[in-house]
């Protein structure tokens, strides 16, 4: 047997943040190590795992992609669900809200990710805001401070990366996955 297959916990964490702020290369930068340079609607797949080993014990995340929820999300009116965010915020236990911080407005609407995870997910999931895309500093116009202070006013982790250059993705996933853990153990 793969030594992956075996670990204690299986924790679901859900990636959400408006289109193009790089949730799903994110995804692939942490499960397979890849990066890829097209922007494209995410279809298909919907969660990849990755098992990773802390202090003494293995989880097995189970990382969950929007496949295109967010375009859902922005042609539908906000009272209206379909089966399908019920089925993506279902069991899950921890949550990346992503945006961009080159661009400002997938930054305000953190609020409303968060309203929509609230009101589908369980109110004890550990949630991180997470500002990608901090390989483009010269673009930048999300201040770290401005996300750190937002994020800690909501009681959210915090953490900036890049899927570009690899930058603090591993660490975002494991220290979410380390609160998890501290939670349910
Ligand atoms: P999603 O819609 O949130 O899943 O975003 P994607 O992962 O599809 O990424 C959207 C675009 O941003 C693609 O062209 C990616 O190559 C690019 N991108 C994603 N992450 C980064 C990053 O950390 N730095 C830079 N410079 N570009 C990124
Ligand atoms: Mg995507």
């Amino acid at each position: 047997m793969a030594s992956d297959e075996l670990y204690n916990f299986v924790f679901k964490v859900v990636l959400i943040g408006e289109s193009g702020v790089g949730k799903s290369n994110i995804l692939s930068r942490f499960t397979k190590n890849e990066f890829n340079h097209d922007s494209r609607t995410t279809i298909g797949v919907e969660f990849s795992t990755r098992t990773v080993h802390l202090d003494n014990y293995t989880i097995k995340a189970q990382i969950w992609d929007t496949a295109g929820l967010e375009r859902y999300r922005a042609i539908t009116s906000a009272t209206v669900w379909s089966p399908s965010p019920l089925r993506y915020y279902r069991g899950a236990v921890g949550a990346l809200l992503v945006y961009d911080i080159s661009k400002h407005l997938t930054y305000e609407s953190a609020d409303r990710w968060l309203k929509e995870l609230f009101d589908h997910a369980d109110p004890h999931i550990v949630v991180m805001l997470v500002g990608n895309k901090r390989d483009l500093e010269s673009l930048r116009t999300v201040p770290t401070e401005e996300g750190k202070d937002f994020a800690e006013k909501r009681g959210l982790m915090f953490m900036e990366t890049s899927a570009l250059d690899s930058t603090n993705v591993e660490d975002a996933f494991n220290e979410v996955l380390i609160a998890i853990h501290k939670k349910v153990a």
